[in-house]
């Protein structure tokens, strides 16, 4: 017996931004699962900026799609058939088989998730996006209480989760968004001390240099370019860069030119460390026990942008490009 299932397919390979005629929306039939595995309907699927780079053929630090077969992706779903006596039929559970409808996957890759929690916040605040940004303030940058942090994409699904564990920890926080009701959420909501809209700054080293006089001991990047040469200019001697993202380069078709005052991290002896979020997986269990609590409690704010049906996943995904979401862009299946 098969199964059939709707998925969505590389059809071609980007330059530049992507388009909706890059991907393929596909009905394909799989085999029902083996011993071992689990028959997974997805309710929630994540789309993240790092797939852009998948979309390339190079090599990097997690394989490209492969053109005309599934992508995947982090995905919240319910069990619906299992083959693995770990598991039992209704069990919400967090894998890796997102882009589609219904999974097929090996039981070993799949976690039961707190029914207590909102499923989709395991592909935000609980996910990945909330680890990145708890492993980068905590073990890349070794934030702390009193310091000045600078985050850019900062109402993002990493920004707006560096902001809010930066505010819980006694930090000032400088955030950089690309609109109005972002920067007013950030400033209104989460209580961040100071918001740039770059959009609307002529001078971004400027405006950083206003908003930190005195200037910051930590960067948190997401976006590269003229957002990593301000903080440069802002950063005090000894600070730390978290170089997590460079998503104003995602889309380019040539590579982007450097930080044109690079010169800066030895005057002012700045570290600056890259952050791939896997390599860091250790640290899952005592984040997902502290990010709860700050849910429950209510200290973490669980932002969304949610895109209906896979069809529109493609839709989801190309917006993250052109800042249609405030906080965690998700796609609801
Ligand atoms: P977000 O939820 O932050 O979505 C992307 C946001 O980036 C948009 O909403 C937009 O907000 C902003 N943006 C898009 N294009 C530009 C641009 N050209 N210039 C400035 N801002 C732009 O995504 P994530 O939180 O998932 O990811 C944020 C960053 O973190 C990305 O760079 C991503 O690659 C990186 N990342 C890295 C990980 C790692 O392990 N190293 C893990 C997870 C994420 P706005 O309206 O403010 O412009």
């Amino acid at each position: 017996m098969s199964i059939e299932v709707r998925e969505i397919h590389l059809r071609r390979r980007p330059i530049g931004l992507p388009t909706p005629e890059h991907f393929d929306l596909v009905s394909n039939r799989i085999r029902e699962p083996e011993p071992g595995q689990l028959l997974v309907r997805n309710t929630w699927m994540s789309v993240d900026p790092y797939m852009r780079g998948r979309m390339d053929e190079r090599k990097s630090y997690i394989a490209p799609f492969r053109l005309g077969e599934a992508m995947d992706g982090a995905a919240v779903g319910v069990v619906e058939f299992s083959n693995d006596p770990a598991f039992s039929v209704g069990d919400a559970v967090v894998h890796f088989a997102g882009w589609r409808d219904f999974a097929v996957i090996d039981a070993a890759t799949a976690r039961r998730i707190d029914p207590e929690l909102p499923a989709q916040a395991y592909l935000g605040a609980l996910g990945f996006p909330g680890l990145t940004a708890y492993v980068g303030l905590t073990r890349i940058a070794n934030a702390r209480q009193g310091e000045t942090i600078f985050v850019s994409a900062a109402s993002g699904a990493v920004g707006s989760i560096v902001a809010q564990i930066a505010k819980l920890g006694g930090l000032r926080v400088i955030a950089s968004v690309g609109s109005a009701d972002k920067a007013a959420w950030l400033r209104n909501e989460i209580g961040v001390d100071a918001v740039i809209n770059y959009r609307e700054t002529a001078d971004l080293t400027a405006a950083l240099a206003a908003a930190a006089p005195e200037g910051i001991h930590i960067y948190f990047d997401n976006v590269g370019g003229d957002h990593l040469e301000a903080a440069l200019a802002a950063a005090q001697t000894h600070a730390r860069f978290v170089l997590c993202g460079m998503i104003s380069g995602y889309n380019s078709d040539a590579p982007a030119s450097g930080p044109r005052n690079i010169f800066q991290a030895i005057e002012k002896r700045i570290r600056l460390q890259g952050l791939i979020v896997s390599d860091h997986i250790d640290l899952i269990p005592e984040f997902e026990r502290k990010m709860g609590v700050w849910i429950k409690e209510g200290k973490v704010a669980l932002r969304e942008t949610v895109v209906d049906g896979l069809d529109n996943a493609p839709d989801a995904f190309i917006g993250l490009f052109k800042g249609a979401n405030t906080g965690k862009m998700l796609v609801r299946l």
